[in-house]
């Protein structure tokens, strides 16, 4: 079918595609993908032959008019990355734009992503979440970057790396506060484990664990409502039904 096709790809098991993406991406004029040898291990392991061109942050500004003119004659192109959802975290976002400005349909056909298949598993509320991805390198801006998350009344979901992962629990811990959290690694893949905390514990383990091999989601609960509010409203509460039972006995 002409058009883009955004086509998510499994974050792990081979088996989580979709036979929606399984066709699309075997009908497909062109696969356009972040790194070739990533998306064929995809396509060899589905028998899938078409074209594959690479387009990541490097070659984006060269590679995109091509892609473009080959939508605009009629074709139809798919868009994978290299695990999950294209553009959540990954390139795409000024391809789908540019397609969407020369009228060209785009589809989605859904599928995995990290974030979500670690909020599935983090026993945290749901009602509410913010993606944040990855937080900035650098210590300054990242607890600027922390500081502006402090006060979002919903559940917040980080990708992180092995590396990484000690450090930025204990800024979490120090910005966020102690809030329940969870650690999801290698998700739908044979080493996934999930460490289940609260920020301050999570910071301690890995603190002086091995560094953790592999990908990693950390999921951060909401604000939790402070105790000296929840006290203060008691207290007025009390100092109200006080007045209310003094102004009864002056009237009776
Ligand atoms: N587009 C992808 C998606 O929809 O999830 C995310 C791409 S981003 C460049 C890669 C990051 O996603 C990793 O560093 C890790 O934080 C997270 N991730 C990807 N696969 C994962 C997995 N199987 N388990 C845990 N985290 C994963």
């Amino acid at each position: 079918q002409p058009g883009l096709h955004v086509v998510a790809t499994p974050i792990g098991n081979l088996q989580d595609i979709t036979l929606r993406a399984l066709t699309t991406l075997a009908a497909a004029d062109l696969i356009v993908c972040e790194d070739t040898r990533v998306t064929s291990r995809l396509t060899n392991h589905y028998g899938i032959s078409a074209q594959l061109l690479a387009y990541n942050d490097h070659n984006a500004p060269r590679v995109r008019p091509q892609i473009l003119e080959r939508l605009t004659s009629g074709q139809g192109v798919a868009l994978v990355s290299d695990a999950g959802t294209p553009m959540v975290s990954d390139p795409g976002f000024k391809l789908v734009r540019e397609a969407i400005e020369a009228d060209i349909p785009v589809f989605a056909a859904p599928g995995p992503s990290a974030a979500l298949a670690a909020l599935a598993v983090a026993g945290l509320p749901t009602d509410r979440f913010f993606f944040e991805g990855f937080l900035p390198n650098k210590d300054g801006a990242r607890a600027n970057r922390l500081a502006e998350l402090k006060t979002i009344p919903a559940t917040l979901i980080f990708y992180e790396s092995g590396p990484r992962l000690a450090d930025s629990l204990a800024a979490m811990a120090t910005a966020l506060g102690d809030r329940a959290a969870t650690v999801a690694r290698e998700l739908t893949k044979a080493y996934e484990t999930v460490y289940r905390g609260t920020l301050v514990s999570l910071a301690t383990d890995f603190a002086i664990a091995d560094e953790p091999k592999g990908e990693i989601v950390v999921v951060v609960g909401p604000p939790v409502e402070e105790k000296a509010s929840a006290d203060d409203i008691e207290a007025s509460l009390a100092a109200a039904l006080e007045t209310l039972s003094v102004k009864d006995a002056a009237a009776a």
